[in-house]
C-alpha cells in the first residue's frame, strides 16, 4: 500500500511514565530549606510563575516556625493579590454506587458486600437535580463508581439530562464529572455531552503503594490510571481536575506528584490542570487502612498552602469532607472552589436524609450545613459566593488562567459575573437574613469596580430584579 501523509496516523506509542519515584524522593532527601530559600520562592509565586519541583521541595521541607509562617502568609498574600475573595460553589451528585474495582479506602469497592448498590433512575435523577436546583444550585459534579453500566454513553446521556432539567427559576449551567478513566473515544463522546471539567484522581502517585490500594479492576493499573488525562486531552478535552487522595502515603510525596503531573500537562498541552482536589481519607463502611499516613490538620494546611503557592494559576477544591471550622480557614489560604448543602446519599437530595448511612454512600462527610448555611457564614466572612460559568459556556476555557495571567480580568469579568449570580440567588432562593448580608457584600464589592462597570452591573442587577435570568458578560 502507498503512504499517503494525509491519512497515516502514528500506531499509539505506550507513553513513558512521567512520575519516577526516586526523582521525587531524591528532591525531597536532598533539598534543605531555610527562611531566605522559602522567601525567594515566595517572590517567585507572587510574580506568578509556577514552582519547579526542587523549589516545592523546598518549601515541602521547611520544618522552622519563620517558614511555616512565611508559607501561609505567601499563600494568603497570593489568594488575595491574585484571585481576591470570590469562592464558587458546587454540589456533587451521585448517579451510581456500583463499582468493579477494589480500592481498600472506598465504601463502594466491588468486594464490600453491605453496600447497598443504586444506580438512579432517570425519574430519580431528575427529582434529585430539581432538588438541588431548588436550593440554587447551578454548578454540579456527577459522580460514579467504574461499573461498566456507567459507560460513556450513559454518563453522555446523565449529562444531558443535567442540563434540561428546568425547575422553578433554577438550571443547572455547568456539569463536571468525577468517574473512571475513559478511552479516548469515551472521552470525546462525554466531552460532546458539553461536560466542564473531567477529574481523574491518581489516589497516590507512588506507584508501589498504590498496588497495596487498588487490588482489583481496571483501577488496579497504575499506568492506566495516571496516562487518563492525556488521553482526555488527546480526544480534545482540554479541561481537566487532578488529585490526589491523602492518607495513602507521604502526604509530601503526593504534593510533589501533583506538580509533576501539571508539568506534565503543561509540557505536553500546553495547559495545566483546571483544579486540583486533595481529598483526606474519611470513614467508609469497610475501610481497612492504617493511619500511618495520614496528615494532621496543621500538616493538611500547609500542604493548602503550598499548593497554592506551586501552581498558581489552577483552581483548589475543598469538599464537605472537611469539618466547616476547618473550611473557613483553610478558605484563606487559596481554595477556590467548595461544595454546599452536600449529600452523598444516592437520592437524599429529594429524601433530605439527615444521617448518613454508610453502607449506603461512599465515605463520610463532616460538613453537613445547607447551601444557604455555608453562603450565610462565606458572607458573614467577607466572601463574595460566586455560581459563575460565564467562561466555559463563552468557550473561554483556561479561565483559571486568563483570571491570573490577563491584567484587569477578574474586575473585568469574575467579580461582575460572582455579583450577578449572587444577585439571582439572593433574589430567588435566601431567606431575609441571608439577603441583607447579600447586598451588602455586593455593595461592597462594586466599590472595587471602576464606574462604567458599575453601571453596567447596575443595570443587569435591576434587570435580575424585573425577573431576567442568566445575565453575565
Ligand atoms: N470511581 C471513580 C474513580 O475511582 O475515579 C470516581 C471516584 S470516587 C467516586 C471520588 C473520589 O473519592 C476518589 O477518587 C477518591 O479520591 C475519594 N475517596 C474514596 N474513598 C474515600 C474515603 N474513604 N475518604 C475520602 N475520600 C475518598
Ligand atoms: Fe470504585 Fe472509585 Fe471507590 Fe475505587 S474509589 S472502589 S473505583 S468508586
Amino acid at each position: 500500500m502507498q503512504f499517503n501523509p494525509e491519512t497515516y496516523r502514528m500506531p499509539d506509542i505506550p507513553m513513558q511514565p512521567f512520575i519516577d519515584t526516586a526523582e521525587i524522593w531524591d528532591y525531597l532527601n536532598n533539598t534543605p530549606s531555610s527562611p531566605e530559600k522559602v522567601r525567594r520562592i515566595i517572590d517567585k509565586s507572587l510574580a506568578k510563575n509556577r514552582l519547579n519541583l526542587k523549589e516545592t521541595a523546598t518549601l515541602i521541607n521547611a520544618n522552622d516556625e519563620e517558614s511555616i509562617r512565611l508559607i501561609k502568609e505567601g499563600a494568603k498574600a497570593l489568594k488575595t493579590k491574585i484571585y481576591g475573595n470570590r469562592i464558587v460553589l458546587f454540589a456533587p451528585l451521585y448517579v451510581g454506587n456500583k463499582c468493579a474495582n477494589d480500592c481498600i479506602y472506598c465504601g463502594f469497592r466491588v468486594s464490600n458486600r453491605e453496600q447497598v448498590r443504586k444506580t438512579l433512575s432517570r425519574d430519580e435523577l431528575i427529582k434529585e437535580i430539581e432538588a438541588l436546583e431548588e436550593s440554587g444550585q447551578k454548578r454540579l459534579i456527577l459522580v460514579f463508581g467504574e461499573h461498566a453500566e456507567y459507560n460513556p454513553g450513559f454518563i453522555a446521556e446523565t449529562v444531558k439530562t443535567a442540563y434540561s432539567v428546568k425547575k422553578g427559576r433554577g438550571e443547572i449551567r455547568r456539569v463536571n464529572i468525577n468517574a473512571a478513566p475513559l478511552d479516548i473515544e469515551g472521552f470525546r463522546m462525554v466531552k460532546e455531552a458539553g461536560i466542564g471539567t473531567y477529574q481523574v484522581f491518581q489516589e497516590t502517585y507512588h506507584r508501589e503503594a498504590y498496588k497495596n490500594y487498588h487490588l482489583w479492576g481496571k483501577k488496579a493499573d497504575y499506568d492506566y490510571r495516571l496516562t487518563s488525562l492525556d488521553r482526555a486531552q488527546e480526544a480534545g478535552l482540554d479541561d481537566v481536575g487532578i488529585g490526589a487522595l491523602i492518607g495513602l502515603y507521604d502526604w509530601r510525596f503526593e504534593v510533589m506528584g501533583l506538580v509533576r503531573h501539571t508539568n506534565h500537562l503543561e509540557a505536553c498541552y500546553n495547559v495545566g490542570p483546571h483544579t486540583i482536589s486533595f481529598p483526606r481519607i474519611k470513614d467508609a463502611s469497610m475501610l481497612r487502612i492504617g493511619k500511618h499516613y495520614f496528615a494532621s490538620d496543621e500538616e493538611f494546611t500547609r500542604l493548602v498552602a503550598i499548593l497554592r503557592l506551586a501552581v498558581p494559576y489552577t483552581g483548589m477544591i475543598l469538599t464537605a469532607r472537611e469539618p466547616a471550622t476547618l473550611r473557613n480557614e483553610l478558605i484563606q489560604y487559596g481554595v477556590s472552589q467548595i461544595d454546599g448543602g452536600t449529600k452523598i446519599e444516592l437520592g437524599s437530595y429529594v429524601s433530605q436524609q439527615k444521617n448518613l448511612d454508610l453502607n449506603r454512600s461512599q465515605f463520610h462527610i463532616n460538613d453537613d450545613r445547607s447551601l444557604n448555611e455555608v453562603i450565610e457564614e462565606l458572607l458573614q466572612q467577607g466572601m463574595l459566593p460566586s455560581f459563575c460559568t460565564a467562561c466555559y459556556r463563552l468557550g473561554r476555557t483556561g479561565e483559571h488562567f486568563m483570571e491570573f495571567s490577563v491584567p484587569g480580568f477578574i474586575k473585568r469579568f469574575c467579580t461582575p459575573n460572582a455579583i450577578l449570580t449572587l444577585a439571582e440567588y439572593l433574589e430567588d432562593y435566601a431567606p431575609e437574613t441571608t439577603a441583607q448580608k447579600g447586598w451588602k457584600v455586593i455593595e461592597k464589592n462594586m466599590d472595587e469596580l471602576n464606574e462604567k462597570m458599575q453601571n453596567e452591573v447596575r443595570d443587569k442587577i435591576a434587570r435580575i430584579k424585573q425577573g431576567e435570568r442568566d445575565l453575565y458578560r
